[in-house]
């Protein structure tokens, strides 16, 4: 068997049901570990109890089958990896590589909009705290499988960004770059609204001394009036009654036009889409 060892993964946060956005990056992220030969796992963002929406875990995962993606592997839940999380940070740590800060978003935002390191020397510190990494990197580049070279120019990949909120719960950086060392991931697939993200990520993996994934950017879906379909825009979940429907327009999204020719069925579109993506892929 062509096995290679690419590892890609899908890693929703459950704090609603999966809208076309969704689709879009889950599509996109499958058809590239199938095309590599490779894994394709699900992650379940849900480190944030507050965000998540009763019942999304469950609709996620009905959502994706119902579109014949079908992951490797038992479904990862971050809630269930804190024990991981400890031991990245305890490492950080041990580096010295961490401080507690007690400024406020409004502290912050009435100096500048991004943080400047206010809290690094500080020798007192009231509580409640969140825990902020010394960011020795400035990640201003990113190489991207589909996009190539990118520029990314914001101040957030300079700041000392926050891995353990003042509410004691892990920050998303924190998180996704435990779990994607942690799994193994080779490559990661996202929307290009977290590029930033991936820059700040860059920063982590290098500070702990792993080796950099591969990133793929994908589009971002947007709604008529130009902003980027979400949760919180209230973008419509995906309807289960055309899932056929729905595969096409992602696919369009990832400009990939379904033939006419092609059955109108979800494996058959899938089929097709494997096929073309590989072709279209440099
Ligand atoms: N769970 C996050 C999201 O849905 C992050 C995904 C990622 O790290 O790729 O936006």
């Amino acid at each position: 068997m062509n096995q290679t060892s690419y590892i890609g993964r899908f890693a929703p946060s459950p704090s609603g049901p999966l809208h076309m956005g969704s689709l879009v990056t889950a599509l996109g992220s499958f058809l590239q570990a199938k095309v590599n030969n490779g894994k394709w796992l699900l992650r379940i963002d849900d480190i944030d109890p507050p965000r998540i929406m009763a019942g999304a875990i469950e609709s996620i995962q009905v959502t994706l089958k119902a579109h014949g993606l079908i992951w490797d592997d038992d479904v990862i839940l971050q809630s269930q990896n804190s024990q991981y999380y400890e031991h990245i940070l305890s490492q950080l740590s041990r580096q010295n590589l961490l401080y507690p800060c007690e400024c406020t978003r409004a502290q912050i935002k009435a100096i500048g909009e991004f943080y400047s390191g206010t809290c690094r020397d500080k020798k007192q510190i009231q509580a409640p705290y969140s825990l902020r990494i010394k960011n020795q990197f400035n990640i201003s580049q990113i190489n991207d499988v589909r996009l190539g070279q990118l520029e990314v120019n914001s101040n957030a990949t300079q700041e000392d960004f926050i891995v353990r909120r003042k509410d004691g719960l892990y920050a998303y950086h924190l998180a996704s770059v435990a779990d994607d060392i942690n799994l193994g991931v080779t490559e990661i697939v996202r929307g290009e609204d977290l590029i930033t993200a991936t820059a700040c990520q860059w920063a982590l993996f290098k500070t702990l001394g792993k080796a950099l994934p591969q990133c793929l950017h994908l589009p971002l879906v947007r709604s008529a009036d130009g902003r980027k379909f979400s949760k919180q825009n209230h973008a419509p979940a995906l309807n289960l009654n055309k899932t056929e429907e729905n595969l096409i327009i992602a696919l369009d999204h990832l400009n990939l036009p379904v033939p006419k020719h092609i059955p109108q069925q979800t494996q058959a579109i899938l089929d097709w889409a494997i096929q073309a993506w590989a072709d279209s892929t440099p």
